[in-house]
């Protein structure tokens, strides 16, 4: 069965073509631009092939409520043009064949879980750290959605006394992605993060938030693997960092049986997205 594959990001598109092993045989990106657009590109590339069905990892906040009229529809989004944007809708229209849409983290997560570092677990979350966050979670194979899907990015943590950023979130302010976002990070220093690299004041803040937000994660959902992957994340030092923030925050409320195996590195070099979208289809036939 040939499978089509969309990861649709804020910022690009990666569609593929593969197989129900996973295999990708061809794959292409190409930057977010308005939708129609956006959509010329997506169907110039499956225009040369025969798929079956597409999986497609969808960025949001996007309606997953299968009993809504506007069932996969871009909610509200700072990409104005894509606001009530039937996706879904357009998808199947174009392409004819059946479209499966969850976020774009869950997918991911779902890769991680079947292929990378969560293939030897029966839960796992993926939490990606870049211009925004956000997170998705699989369980025993299927990737986890309530009336919509959960928005984990936006919880509300402690500011540490330190830090007088005021955040960056427009709904919330400071929340986690309002404090620790790739975006958080530039306001609060006025420099990206690839140019902190040495300041380790930077990163014992930013791991400060994020082992908040996953000892949260963990109290509610209690996953056997934190993967934590995204642009900021390419600070290796802050994996470390997290795990023992996390481990001195839960104050051994709960055993964590070995922390450098709690929370790790993603295995599938940015691939995770696309390679997640289409192991959508097998598991959405399967229920
Ligand atoms: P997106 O979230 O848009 O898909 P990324 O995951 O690459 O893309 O995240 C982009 C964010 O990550 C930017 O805010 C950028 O400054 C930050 N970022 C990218 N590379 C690094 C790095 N090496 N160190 C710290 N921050 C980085
Ligand atoms: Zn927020």
């Amino acid at each position: 069965m040939l499978i089509g594959a969309i990861e649709a990001g804020g910022t690009k598109f990666v569609c593929a073509v593969g197989d129900e092993s996973g295999d990708i045989i061809a794959k292409t990106s190409f930057p977010t631009k308005d939708p129609e657009e956006t959509f010329k590109d997506v169907n110039n590339f499956f225009r040369e092939y025969k798929v079956e069905a597409i999986g497609i990892g969808c960025f949001g906040p996007v309606d997953l409520d299968k009993k809504s009229d506007t069932y996969g529809t871009i909610l509200n989004t700072p990409k104005t043009k894509w606001i009530q944007y039937d996706v879904l809708g357009k998808l199947k229209k174009d392409l004819k064949v059946p479209v499966y849409i969850d976020t774009d983290v869950n997918a991911a997560a779902l890769a991680e879980y079947k292929y990378g570092a969560g293939r030897d677990v029966n839960s796992c979350m993926y939490i990606t750290v870049g211009t925004g966050i956000g997170a998705g979670y699989v369980q025993d194979g299927n990737t986890y959605v309530g009336k919509s899907h959960p928005e984990m990015g936006h919880v509300l943590i402690q500011q540490h006394e330190n830090d007088a950023f005021p955040g960056g979130c427009p709904y919330h302010g400071n929340c986690l992605e309002g404090l620790a976002s790739g975006p958080a990070i530039e306001k609060r220093y006025g420099k990206k993060g690839h140019q902190l690299a040495a300041d380790s004041h930077v990163w014992e803040l930013e791991a400060y938030y994020l082992a908040q937000a996953i000892m949260n994660y963990f109290l509610i959902l209690a996953p056997e693997r934190i993967i934590l992957g995204g642009g900021v994340m390419k600070q290796q030092q802050l994996y470390p960092l997290i795990r023992r923030k996390f481990l001195e925050m839960m104050n051994g409320y709960l055993t964590i049986e070995n922390a450098d195996t709690f929370i790790v590195a993603p295995e599938l070099n940015d691939e995770q997205g696309v390679r997640g979208a289409m192991a959508l289809v097998p598991v959405m036939l399967r229920n």
